[in-house]
């Protein structure tokens, strides 16, 4: 068996289909976000458009410091997993802090939201094994992860379809256990679920619900909690799951809910139990973001402003924007080479970076720019940003007409 041979057939089929991921080796600066340097394209300075570090708190200087000064006070790693010797002070304080930001009588912190999401999951299976799962067609790999390990039946209902969610309710035996598993923010065409809706179906089926806030915990409500805290629904979700990574700008991933709920995930997940827990420098740098977007909800008018913006720009400019009610702004493409040619044209020509988003992060047909201005985009860097664009789009020779015609 020639093992390499099989490797290499591997890429060479990504390779065909135009979607081959090359990685853009960056070097982020310290606070110049949104600027870093690019080392794969000879060392020069870049700035990043599609970044999930949506408030740029990875580079707030507190958050910066609480990291260091933990770091130099207790150490690097955490010593072991959560069970033997591995939590420290700081879970504790991080894990209250994310109840009270959802309004839950509890949080557990994992290593990262995908973990978060495979392990709350899947566990929610083994402890309700003739479980039914509900999950809308377009949730996050991390979350199918989950549900395929958690061995229970599934149902996949049409993106945000609540009348289809409600036929494949109905049609279910009334005594089995339902768990609905959507997102709030979905992070490729920045729509929302109707969650309030939703908790009716829920409520009137007798299905507990697990909500994905990866997109929008940190950015939504007047205090960061999400899409369920500007709707007023947090006390009606059974399960609010959030990362740590995107707009707190650091590492890990959580749920919320009640205390018998996390008791029971936290002693039965072996994603959570069979690993390192987080160390202290990220835990202390990622309450001191929570803390500091708790009480900073100008930066998310800021940010919301800003999204706006832009859209608005690229709609006048009669480049084909897609529809978005939020803070992520997606341009169509339509077709993984162009895509890979607009993005090498605006880094080459112009030092902006996008990443291209392809086949299976979203279907063939509708590949993108995914576009995330934060509040440091400014009305300067987004004149430049304008500008190139535009400049690509004709050199590409790319259609202006598709927003008309979609
Ligand atoms: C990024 C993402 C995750 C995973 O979170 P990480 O902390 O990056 O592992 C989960 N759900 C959705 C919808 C995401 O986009």
């Amino acid at each position: 068996m020639d093992y390499e041979a099989r490797f290499e057939q591997a890429v060479a089929s990504v390779r065909d289909e135009g979607r081959y991921r090359v990685f853009a080796n960056l070097e982020r600066i310290a606070g110049r976000f949104p600027h870093a340097i690019n080392h794969g394209a000879g060392k020069r300075d870049v700035v990043v458009w599609c970044s999930n570090d949506y408030l740029g708190q990875s580079q707030n200087p507190l958050v910066v410091e609480a990291g260091v000064k933990a770091l130099q006070v207790m150490g690097a790693g955490s010593g072991g997993t959560r069970n033997i010797s591995g939590t420290h002070r700081l879970h504790g304080e991080l894990e209250a802090e994310l109840a009270d930001l959802h309004g839950k009588e509890a949080a557990l912190v994992f290593t990262s939201g995908y973990v978060s999401n495979s392990a709350t999951l899947s566990t929610l299976g083994k402890i309700l094994p003739d479980a039914l799962i509900f999950t809308d067609e377009l949730n996050h790999a991390s979350m199918i992860e989950g549900i395929r390990f958690s061995r229970c039946e599934k149902r996949i209902f049409r993106h945000n379809d609540l009348e289809h969610l409600e036929t494949l309710l109905k049609y279910a035996e009334p005594e089995r256990p339902k768990i609905i598993a959507f997102e709030s923010v979905y992070s490729m065409d920045g729509d929302i679920a109707p969650i309030a809706a939703i908790c009716d179906l829920a409520d009137k089926y007798g299905a507990m619900t697990y909500l994905d806030e990866v997109h929008a915990v940190g950015l939504y409500g007047l205090r960061g909690g999400g899409i369920s805290e500007r709707d007023g629904v947090a006390g009606r979700l059974t399960v609010i799951e959030g990362t740590l990574a995107k707009a707190f700008g650091c590492m890990g991933g959580y749920i919320a809910g009640s205390s018998a709920l996390v008791d029971a995930i936290r002693s039965h997940a072996s994603g959570f139990i069979f690993t390192s827990s987080q160390p202290p420098a990220t835990m202390a740098a990622a309450l001191a973001s929570v803390r500091y977007l708790k009480a900073h909800h100008e930066l998310r008018i800021k940010h919301q402003e800003r999204a706006a913006e832009l859209k608005k720009r690229l709609a006048r400019a009669g480049l084909p924007v897609m529809e978005s009610e939020t803070h992520i702004v997606p341009l169509l493409v339509g077709c993984p080479v162009k895509a890979k040619q607009v993005t090498d044209m605006l880094m080459e020509e112009h030092g902006i970076y996008v990443q291209p988003i392809n086949f299976p992060t979203v279907p063939r047909g509708t590949e993108r720019l995914r576009l995330t201005p934060t509040p440091f985009h400014d009305d300067c860097l987004m004149d430049d940003f304008m500008k190139a664009i535009v400049d690509v789009w004709r050199k590409i020779g790319l259609d202006r007409e598709y927003r008309q015609a979609a």
